[in-house]
């Protein structure tokens, strides 16, 4: 399979090379040239099917030659290690819960996936790599995570001093092996720029193989395709038609449920829910993209103002607006409507929604037809991630579960430094 920038359709890269590089020279986002269809026979196989099996079959497609089956395999088995339950919540209303993985995000899967892609090309080019990774709080835990004991690779984390929280800090301070961390004495913002002046540098690049865990990354949005299916695989009753929820801040995992439907996933159709960033649910609306600064909520991972996969939401759909919303519909919330269903969930059905969840909660019930369709949300977050926030609205206590608590109680491993890239640079050339 080869990828094609969104900047520029005849800059073309192979699966290795996109996944290696990023983004593209042009900053254009990698992006298949064809869409699989997938056979009536894995269709049919589905409810068999686990959910690593799924994603092989899925991946295959799109990696090609560039890693082997056997190797391709063992990559989704490994990814897979946790459940991705389907749970029912009211008649005809499930919520996959995605927040089974060691971060308790959605985002472990994609980051399980690149990390093991990367290690398998680091030993191919018979080469280590040293990922470097600036992060304002969960991101980095989920990508250094994904790399926690892969061979070839090690992880260096810069994170802004006094700007993550407790638990965040714990998350990405105590794996130890092959990942370290800095705490940065400056901002989320600094952070960044040091990463970058770090990939420029030519003395750094000389003594190490720098690599990025961009977000943005095709062999992050890739997996984020994969779970869609097994929705279908765990549904029972399959003789209404399905409408899928995703509260949504950069639109991977949307594009990723896109994806799944253009393979020939017989989904009806999506919500994008959004909290008050909303600038894809008024696009979707008026037919104009407007990017805004953000705004903060309690759904704080949804809190982006300028979505990076827009761009490849518009390549999937042409940009013809009149197509986009056959397939979408948009919805947005605001913080007390989000707290509100919170505590309506839990008194009617016991059931705890994260923040995020909610706002996808609330997205479903505004598009769905109960009639002909089953309705299904995507739960990205761990309620416990967001702790005081669904404590004060359900007046309940929520548990923190057993990994989390024992990475709160390990001791805290970094390395202060200063903003100057001086100092970045010597701590790189001396470890
Ligand atoms: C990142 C994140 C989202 C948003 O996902 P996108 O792919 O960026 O749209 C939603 N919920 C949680 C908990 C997240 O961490």
């Amino acid at each position: 399979m080869e990828y094609f920038s969104t900047n520029n359709k005849d800059l073309r890269y192979g699966f290795k090379e996109a996944v290696i590089k990023g983004l593209a020279p042009d900053k254009g986002l990698f992006f298949p040239i064809s869409i699989p269809k997938l056979e009536k026979e894995f269709f049919d196989n589905l409810p068999d099917m686990s959910m690593a099996e799924i994603g092989f079959e899925v991946a295959k497609h799109f990696v090609g030659e560039d890693i082997s089956h056997e190797e391709l395999k063992n990559i989704t088995e490994e990814v897979f290690n946790f459940p991705i339950p389907l749970i029912k919540i009211e008649e005809g209303v499930y919520s996959l819960e995605l927040f089974h993985g060691p971060t308790c995000a959605f985002k472990d899967v994609g980051a399980r996936f690149m990390s093991r892609c990367l290690s398998a090309f680091a030993k191919q080019n018979k080469e280590d790599v040293t990922i470097l990774v600036a992060t304002s709080g969960d991101t980095g835990s989920a990508v250094a995570n994904g790399f926690l004991g892969v061979e070839g690779v090690s992880v260096i984390i810069l994170y802004p001093k006094g700007k993550v929280s407790k638990i965040q800090e714990q998350q990405l301070t105590t794996m130890g092996q092959n990942i370290s961390a800095l705490e940065v004495d400056g901002t989320f913002d600094d952070c960044q720029a040091l990463v970058k002046q770090a990939f420029a540098d030519e003395d750094l690049n000389k003594k190490m193989k720098l690599t990025s865990a961009n977000s943005i990354n095709i062999a992050r949005l890739l997996p984020q395709s994969f779970y869609y299916f097994y929705i279908l695989a765990q549904l029972q009753n399959r003789d209404k038609d399905i409408v899928v929820s995703v509260p949504s801040g950069n639109y991977g995992n949307l594009t990723g449920g896109l994806l799944a439907k253009q393979m020939g996933l017989p989904i009806k159709r999506f919500v994008a829910s959004a909290n008050k960033n909303k600038v894809v649910p008024d696009y979707l609306e008026h037919g104009n993209y407007e990017p805004k600064e953000s705004v903060q909520t309690i759904s704080n991972a949804m809190d982006v103002g300028a979505p990076s996969n827009f761009a490849r939401m518009m390549e999937l759909y042409r940009e013809e607006h009149f197509e986009i919303i056959k397939d979408i519909k948009g919805a947005w919330f605001s913080d007390q409507e989000t707290e509100k269903v919170m505590s309506e969930v839990y008194s009617n059905y016991k059931y705890i929604l994260d923040p995020h969840g909610a706002v996808g909660y609330l997205g479903l019930k505004k598009h769905i037809n109960k009639e002909n369709e089953i309705g299904v949300f995507l739960e990205t977050a761990h309620p416990a991630k967001f702790k005081d926030t669904v404590e004060k609205a359900i007046e309940v206590e929520v548990e923190i579960p057993t990994y989390l608590k024992e990475c709160l109680q390990k001791e805290k491993n970094s390395i202060l430094i200063g903003r100057e890239y001086s100092d970045l640079k010597n701590q790189l050339l001396n470890s």
